[in-house]
Formats: C-alpha cells, sequence, structure tokens
C-alpha cells in the first residue's frame, strides 16, 4: 500500500534525535561493546531504512530485524557490510537465502538446528550459515530450555560444516521493572547456559534497551537497542532514563472542516457524544485505519497550544476534535509532539490506550506517510 500523500497526516520523524539516541548510549558502552539497531517492525513505525541509516551514522555497527522479509529490505538499501540478525524463527527452508545475503539467524531450538544444517547440506553450500543460538532463561517465548540441549547445540555447531556458531544469546522478561528477583533469576540461568559452551563465539548479548540502560548491558558484548533509541522509556514511567531519551516521532495532522453546532447535537458512529453547548467541532482526517485507534476517543489532541479532545468515535478516516474557538481550515493538529507550550509523548497516549509506548507507534499503518527531518 502506498502513503496516502495527498491528506495533511503525517508522522515526522526526527532521524538526528535517533541519532543522538544512539550516540549518548554508544558513549555510555565499554571498548568491548558494540551496538545493534533494533529496527524491527518497521523500525517500531519510524521507517527501518532511514532508521537504520541514521543508526549507523551515529555509530551503530549491526541491525536486529524479527523476520527475512526486514533483513533483505535492509541489504537491498545497501546496508551491505554490517551483521544483520534475524531474531525471531525463520523456517530452515529459507536458510540459503539469508546465507546467500549474509544474513544471521536465531537458532530457536533443537530442531531448528538440524533441520537448517540438512536444508544447507541439500544445497550444497561452501559457507557457513551465522547462526546465534537463543537460550530461553525464563521468557517463554524461544530458544533451548534443557541442559542436555545445551550439550547436544554445543557439539553440532563443533562438527557442523554448514553452521557457524556466531553468537549466544537471551532475552529478559522484567529488565525494564523496579524489582529484579526474576531477573536475577534469567542471569543465573544464563551464565549456566553459557558454560555449556567453551567454544570461541563472537557475540554474546542479553541486553535490550532496558538492559542497557539499568543493568549496565550485563553480560553482552552487543546492545540490542531498540525502544530507547526511538527516545522512548521502555519501562514507560517506572524508571528514570539515565540520560535524555529524544523522541524521534511526531504524529500531525490539520482540521480539514469545523462548524459551530448547537447544543444536543451528537457526533459519530454509535452517537456517543452530545454537545451540550454551542461548540466548535473539528473534523481531523485521521482514523483508525492510521492506528489511531478507538480507544483514544477522549484522548486531548493540541491545537494552537491548546489541548483538544477527541469527540463520539474514531471513524476508520476521520474522527472529531471539540475546539474552543473557530480556526482556519489546514490548522495544525498535534496527536504525538509538540505544539505551542504543550505536548503528547508516546507514553501518554499509550497510558490513555492503556498500552505500551512500542505499541503506540508500531500501530501506525503505512497509509500515513513518514517525512524526515
Ligand atoms: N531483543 C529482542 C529479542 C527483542 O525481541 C527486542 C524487542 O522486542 C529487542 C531486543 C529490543 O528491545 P527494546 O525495544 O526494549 O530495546
Amino acid at each position: 500500500m502506498k502513503p496516502s500523500i495527498y491528506r495533511e497526516s503525517q508522522a515526522i520523524i526526527d532521524l538526528e534525535a535517533i541519532r543522538n539516541n544512539v550516540r549518548n548510549e554508544c558513549a555510555r558502552l565499554t571498548s568491548e561493546q558494540e551496538l545493534f539497531a533494533v529496527v524491527k517492525a518497521n523500525g517500531y513505525g519510524h521507517g527501518a531504512v532511514k532508521v537504520a541509516q541514521a543508526a549507523k551514522e551515529a555509530g551503530a555497527t549491526g541491525f536486529c530485524v524479527s523476520d527475512l522479509s526486514e533483513a533483505i529490505e535492509l541489504r537491498e538499501a545497501n546496508l551491505s557490510d554490517e551483521p544483520i540478525l534475524v531474531l525471531s524463527y525463520v523456517n530452515p527452508k529459507y536458510a540459503k537465502i539469508a546465507l546467500d545475503q549474509n544474513i544471521s539467524l536465531t537458532a530457536t531450538s533443537l530442531q531448528w538446528l538440524t533441520e537448517t544444517e540438512q536444508e544447507l547440506t541439500k544445497a550444497s553450500t561452501t559457507e557457513k550459515l551465522k547462526v546465534h543460538l537463543k537460550i530461553d532463561t525464563g521468557m517463554g517465548r524461544v530458544g533451548l530450555r534443557d541442559e542436555s540441549e545445551f550439550e547436544q547445540a554445543s557439539e553440532l555447531f563443533k562438527t557442523s560444516s554448514t553452521l557457524e556458531m556466531e553468537g549466544l544469546f537471551t532475552h529478559f522478561a522484567t529488565a525494564d521493572s523496579v524489582a529484579v528477583d526474576y531477573f536475577e533469576h534469567q542471569q543465573a540461568k544464563f551464565l549456566n547456559a553459557k558454560s555449556y559452551f567453551n567454544q570461541k563465539i563472537r557475540y554474546i548479548h542479553t541486553s535490550n534497551s532496558a538492559t542497557a540502560l539499568w543493568h549496565q548491558g550485563w553480560e553482552s558484548n552487543v546492545i540490542r537497542f531498540g525502544d530507547a533509541m526511538y527516545g522512548m522509556n521502555p519501562s514507560g514511567v517506572a524508571l528514570e532514563e539515565p540520560f535524555k531519551l529524544m523522541p524521534a516521532l511526531s504524529l500531525e495532522t490539520v482540521i480539514t472542516h469545523i462548524k459551530e453546532l448547537p447544543p444536543h447535537e451528537k457526533i459519530g458512529y454509535g452517537i456517543t457524544y452530545e454537545t451540550t453547548d454551542n461548540e466548535w467541532i473539528g473534523t481531523l482526517p485521521i482514523g483508525y485505519a492510521d492506528g489511531l485507534r478507538r480507544k483514544y476517543q477522549g484522548f486531548r489532541v493540541i491545537v494552537d497550544g491548546e489541548y483538544a479532545p477527541i469527540v463520539g468515535r474514531i471513524c476508520m478516516d476521520q474522527c472529531m476534535i471539540r475546539l474552543k474557538q473557530v480556526y482556519p481550515i489546514g490548522t495544525k493538529v498535534t496527536i504525538i509532539g509538540d505544539n505551542g507550550d504543550r505536548n503528547n509523548s508516546a507514553q501518554d497516549a499509550a497510558e490513555y490506550i492503556e498500552t505500551i509506548n512500542y505499541e503506540v507507534t508500531c500501530a501506525l499503518s503505512d497509509r500515513l506517510p513518514r517525512i524526515y527531518l
């Protein structure tokens, strides 16, 4: 789907904010650590290629994505030399494609390792596929869990002519929480798993943004830096940022229609809003098909430095707001970002719809053009 460029609703991405966040995190790393930019899900809605390029300019030395298509998109955008790691399951039948494009894959299970070996043997490859072995230390998603599996995997890599063990990693479930007991439980599990692998492994990694920010990038010579790179606090508001994260994304639209209604007029599907007075009602060209979920009904957008609530149900392509006065058609409306002295953060939006900031930006659909500063 092509972005709707003839409509003035857009996500504006400040690439300098991304560069700043990467630079600031890189400055905290030890000389043995590097930073991979996590650009899965179209760069958390910000645009994977542009974010990857900006992150690289600021010091990122590799990228993480969630599937093979996302990895290939980066390679096709001339990010040709940096390591790219696919973090989620890739069907072994596609392993040769990854190998041909020098893309590293995650081994999610022993079965995956044996099937991928078979696929590559069938394909008579001469090069080895780079593999990062995932240990499930308590996230319960993917990865090896048992000591007997660690032994078998270690042996398999030692003898394999098609697979190279490039990485060993895990993912924490609670690195963004104040409570550390489960984090410590996962740490112990990872150290135990690691002790089964005495071969040389280029990348050992456990650190998402939260582990990097609040646990000194524990047991990681590479940081998988996602949410914080986009200027969002992965803990929401639970933990204080060790340095100022600069939000990269603003969501803006304009007033396309405005009218003054008398009391007792109804607004939107299901007539969930009724005017109580003479009220100025503006219409915006953005709706749930753009990622402005129906749960945002009542959320305060910003017009001319003043808050204005979304009234009535959000439609697929439009929504209505209540204004204090008449404004010209084309007046800017900020849903996320700064407007005058007011600001709505992705976190404010997340709290309003009872989710996390990640989901707010990831939800923005392809229909919204991304404008880069
Ligand atoms: N590593 C893995 C395995 C992930 O799934 C994710 C994101 O969900 C990340 C790293 C990046 O996490 P964050 O955005 O919290 O930095």
